[in-house]
């Protein structure tokens, strides 16, 4: 047990239903009633996710049991571990992720497919985030955060960050090569365009406004197209003329969380680009490709799903070198409403930080 006194109670944000929540005191788990393989982290940030969002709105097929307790960007420190066989221990900085746990044996999670595991939990859907000050975490997903990485701005690396690593590196483009981002200004996006600089890659930021303009061109986008300016199939020319040579990016990474930047990045993708479906709008979202054409041009469809332990590590090993600093904005626990307000109304610049005991 750790030397810091454990709290009886603490604040939670707690989601009944689909209509939002509340943060109200629930019990902490106490050290001697934490279950095997599990450790109790005390909460100190944890960024929020349009994932939250979508999971306690229940815009997807996969719904949350409840009570739900999201939030799956937690940085914080152990206070109790009961996992004999973990190398963890109490004092340990750790990530609570979207993956809370797997089974580490099957063959998905022994190919480093560990968000493919039939046992996987994902916080807030099937198991407790990091919306709490307390979270009784399974070891077999924490992660350990670096030394020298700020707790705050390790939390979005936690997802955003290693989502958009993955994604990058699954859409094969390579040094000198263009890709574009729809949701550039978003907590995804924002990240995103300094892992694709930090891999060599010009990124052509696209979403909308002068304040998101101005931010990913600081980040290091070398294009801007603002989806609104150029509504629907127009945003093609728009993106194929954002590149010297007019062809058009060799990928596109998907982080909109709205169906239309679906509808057109296929199009806009030069010959064998490949196309990377990361944002997940609510059920019902369709990607449009044109049949002929993707045959003839050689296109690619693929799809990135967070990523496993050893992506995590490496986002945050290049985040900790100083290569990526997520664009944070730190607000109390008790602001989460209006940060779900904010990001359903697509205004929030980067990424919110909670400060779970401001
Ligand atoms: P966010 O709300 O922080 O940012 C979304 C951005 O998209 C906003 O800046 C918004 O203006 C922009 N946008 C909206 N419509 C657009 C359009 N048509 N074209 C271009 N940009 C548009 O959201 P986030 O937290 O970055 O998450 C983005 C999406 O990624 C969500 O759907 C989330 O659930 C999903 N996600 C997927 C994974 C995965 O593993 N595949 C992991 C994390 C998040
Ligand atoms: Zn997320």
């Amino acid at each position: 047990m750790s030397n810091e006194q454990i709290p009886k109670v603490q604040l939670a944000a707690v989601s009944d239903d689909a209509s939002g929540f509340t943060i109200k005191e629930i019990p902490v788990v106490q050290p001697d009633q934490l279950e095997p393989g599990r450790a109790l982290v005390k909460i100190l940030y944890s960024g929020v996710c349009h994932t939250d969002l979508h999971v306690i709105k229940e815009d997807w097929p996969a719904k949350p049991e409840r009570p739900c307790i999201a939030g799956h960007e937690g940085s914080g420190i152990i206070v109790a571990i009961n996992d004999p066989t973990s190398k963890l221990k109490i004092g340990d900085r750790v990530g609570v992720k979207w993956i809370a746990h797997s089974c580490n044996q099957c063959d998905y999670c022994l190919a480093g497919n560990e968000p493919l595991c039939a046992e996987a939990k994902c916080s807030g859907i099937n198991a407790q985030g990091s919306f709490q000050q307390y979270c009784p975490a399974y070891t077999s997903q924490l992660t350990i955060i670096p030394d020298n990485l700020d707790m705050a701005e390790a939390a979005p690396i936690l997802c955003a960050g290693v989502t958009v690593y993955k994604a990058l590196k699954r859409s094969g483009a390579r040094a000198g090569q263009w890709v574009a981002i729809p949701g550039a200004g978003g907590g995804l996006g924002s990240v995103a365009i300094q892992y694709a600089k930090y891999m060599g890659l010009s990124s052509i930021a696209i979403d909308s406004g002068a304040e998101k303009k101005a931010l990913t061109a600081k980040l290091g986008a070398s294009a801007w197209v603002d989806f609104k300016e150029h509504p629907g199939d127009a945003i093609i020319a728009a993106v194929k003329a954002a590149t010297p040579d007019g062809l058009g990016p060799h990928a596109a990474v998907i982080a909109s969380p709205k169906p239309e930047a679906y509808l057109t990045a296929m199009e806009y993708i030069r010959p064998f680009g490949t196309v990377v479906a990361v944002g997940l709008p609510p059920a019902g979202a369709y990607v449009k490709a044109d049949v002929f054409f993707t045959v003839l041009h050689n296109k690619t469809l693929t799809s990135s799903y967070v990523g496993n332990r050893l992506d995590c590590n490496e986002a945050l090993a290049i985040a900790a070198a100083g290569h990526v600093k997520t664009p944070i904005k730190v607000v109390p626990f008790k602001a989460l409403d209006s940060v779900y307000e904010e990001m359903a109304k697509g205004t929030i610049i980067g990424r919110a930080v909670l400060d779970l005991f401001a």
